[in-house]
């Protein structure tokens, strides 16, 4: 797990697995959560390194209900979770899908859990909308097309951006169950001005961007959902995304959009 200072009111908490980010962010004497890190010595440290850089959360958040991004109250298990409308719909449709999938993925990957996944009362957020931090607003817009749900978060004042799983430089645009291309290209093009008013700009995997890098990764997503519409079974993927693991995914998108 690694911590990075992306501004002197934000925390980027990246995981071991899958470089997933958990964003913690401050403004005055309050401070938030977004998303989570995936193993458990991870989240058991999370406190103390959360405590100890001035980043103690007052709430929790999650960007979409996939189980990898949802396990902020292992580490506070005191905090309600924050979603939004969308996602709290998805975990009403697939009641323990997330602790199922993490189950899944645990034993996948040899990880020994102390307990089961327990979301606990969820706090339903508004999206789009917002949501209070100290004196602060979070602007909550809506990201679908990944997945049904999904919201990014803009934090205006300090300039940052948390997309939730779109333009991630480790990893193409994922069309997964409950997710679709048109709705994938709404969220690309609802996020090109979000990103031209952000300073930093946080996926849900892989290192933080500037805005012109991240303007640069929507213009290789859009391409990429073009050539997936067209079908092509091996379109070339955009540089530094092209290795096997995402063939696999190219492949699952294919799937879904002949499903
Ligand atoms: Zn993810």
């Amino acid at each position: 797990m690694r911590a990075v200072s992306a501004h002197p009111d934000v925390l980027v908490i990246t995981s071991r697995v899958w470089q997933v980010n958990a964003i913690a962010l401050r403004a005055g004497e309050e401070a938030m959560l977004i998303d989570s890190p995936y193993f458990p010595d991870e989240l058991e440290a999370l406190p103390d390194v959360l405590a100890g850089a001035g980043f103690e959360p007052d709430a929790l958040i999650a960007t979409h209900a996939d189980f990898d991004h949802v396990l902020g109250r292992i580490a506070f298990p005191g905090l309600a979770l924050g979603l939004g409308e969308p996602s709290v719909v998805r975990l009403h449709q697939e009641p323990g899908a997330a602790q199922r999938e993490l189950r899944d993925m645990d034993d996948h990957l040899y990880v020994d859990r102390p307990a089961p996944l327990a979301l606990g009362q969820v706090q339903t957020l508004p999206v789009p909308g917002s949501v209070e931090l100290g004196s602060e607003e979070l602007e909550l817009h809506p990201a679908d097309g990944h997945t049904g749900d999904g919201m990014a978060i803009m934090a205006r004042w300090c300039g940052l951006l948390c997309l939730g799983d779109y333009l991630s430089a480790v990893e193409i645009p994922w069309i997964s169950p409950g997710g679709s291309l048109d709705a994938y290209r709404a969220t690309l093009a609802r996020l090109g001005p979000l990103v031209e008013a952000a300073d930093t700009i946080v996926p849900g995997h892989g290192p933080i961007h500037a805005r012109d890098v991240a303007l640069r990764l929507l213009d290789e997503d859009v391409d990429y959902l073009d050539a997936l519409e067209r079908g092509e079974e091996r379109p070339a993927l955009p540089k530094g995304r092209d290795k096997g693991e995402q063939r696999k995914i190219h492949v699952s998108n294919l799937e879904s959009l002949r499903a």
